[in-house]
């Protein structure tokens, strides 16, 4: 018989598990909040369960977790980089990032990425395989063991593109957010997207209550193509209205990440075409200078990046600035995995 994986299963699912095993449901409480909770991998540390359920337990199911191969902490900032080893082979990664009472922690919601965005590493690796809903979570809880705290925030802007993995990454976060585990707020987590129009329309209909952030990064298709190649299937001015409804039907507010290459999005009249296309809608600019990797694209100097939020502060959104932390262990966005993936064996 295949065992199943504890850490597969919502909480309803394990409801469901434990009630076909002939067990009082009050035993599903405990072992979620053994594994959520307490953050044991073991059947045999769940004290308060039977020696006979652990046993049947240990018959037929187990719980997972992620092989910690490398750990890299930046000299410059507090930041650190975790690669994970999965079960066949491959290998991700997750960013820790505490600032003040504030841990946040970056996770991955696929191997490599089919994007392709051309300042990103990760994009340049290909797509691999999607995440499994435990490959998610665990990376929350394996840091959280690693590190001896919680994380505070939860963000999905590691590797891959969470909503074209998005069964799997909405289920992960529904079991960081529940209540009696994790208990991490929905409003500590946010869901970032390239811009994947038809899934952005779902998120919207299925009314999930995480914070939505869209990898912006241009004001022109031209530009945002060259950039972000998935710009010839959901064009700018298309991402943009569907935003603009999110944000109308949902009543909140949504997070445009704009990295700032020097000399391709940074001038004068892109700041002015931003200012144009988010005009009135409710909304965070999170403007991020680019860090540079192997490939031409170059930072753009701190005055063009002041003079940039600048020009913007009239849309009354929120303008964030921050220079990419972990740039020297390649912690930043769209560095990620690129040294150290591994084959399938
Ligand atoms: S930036 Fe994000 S969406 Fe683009 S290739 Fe990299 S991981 Fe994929």
């Amino acid at each position: 018989m295949k065992k199943t994986n504890l850490k597969s299963l919502s909480r309803q699912e394990l409801d469901q598990l434990i009630a076909d095993i002939d067990e009082k449901s009050f035993r599903a409480g405990q072992i979620w909040s053994w594994i959520y909770q307490k953050n044991v991998t073991s059947f045999n540390r769940m004290s308060n369960i039977s020696q006979s359920l652990r046993t049947k337990l240990d018959r037929m199911a187990f719980i997972s977790s992620l092989k910690l191969i490398h750990k890299t902490v930046s000299l410059r900032s507090n930041t650190e980089k975790f690669l994970w080893e999965l079960e066949d082979g491959f290998r991700i990664e997750s960013v820790y990032i505490p600032e003040g009472k504030r841990r946040t922690l970056c996770i991955s919601s696929q191997v490599g990425c089919g994007l392709q965005c051309r300042f990103c590493a990760t994009g340049s690796m290909g797509f691999r395989r999607n995440l499994e809903t435990e490959e998610i979570t665990d990376q929350v809880l394996s840091t959280y063991r690693e590190m001896g705290e919680k994380p505070t925030n939860i963000v999905v802007m590691g590797m891959g593109e969470p909503f074209l993995n998005f069964d799997n990454v909405l289920k992960a976060l529904v079991i960081i957010n529940h209540s009696d585990g994790l208990a991490i707020g929905h409003r500590k987590i946010t869901i970032s997207t390239a811009g994947i129009i038809p899934q952005l329309i779902r998120y919207m209909k299925e009314s999930h209550p995480f914070r939505l952030a869209v990898s912006l990064n241009a004001t022109t298709d031209a530009q945002r193509t060259r950039l972000m190649p998935i710009n010839k299937k959901y064009p700018l001015h298309q991402l943009l209205q569907t935003a603009r409804t999110y944000t109308q039907k949902t009543k909140k507010r949504i997070t445009f990440e704009y990295v700032l290459f020097k000399g391709i999005n940074d001038t004068q009249a892109d700041a002015n075409r931003l200012l144009k296309l988010l005009k009135g809608m409710p909304c965070k600019v999170n403007l991020i200078a680019y860090n540079p990797t192997a490939n031409p694209f170059k930072t753009p100097d701190e005055d063009t990046i002041h003079h940039f939020a600048e020009t913007i502060r009239p849309l009354c959104a929120p303008v964030t600035m921050r220079l990419s932390k972990g740039d020297d262990i390649q912690a930043a966005c769209g560095q990620l995995a690129i040294a150290n993936r591994r084959k399938k064996p």
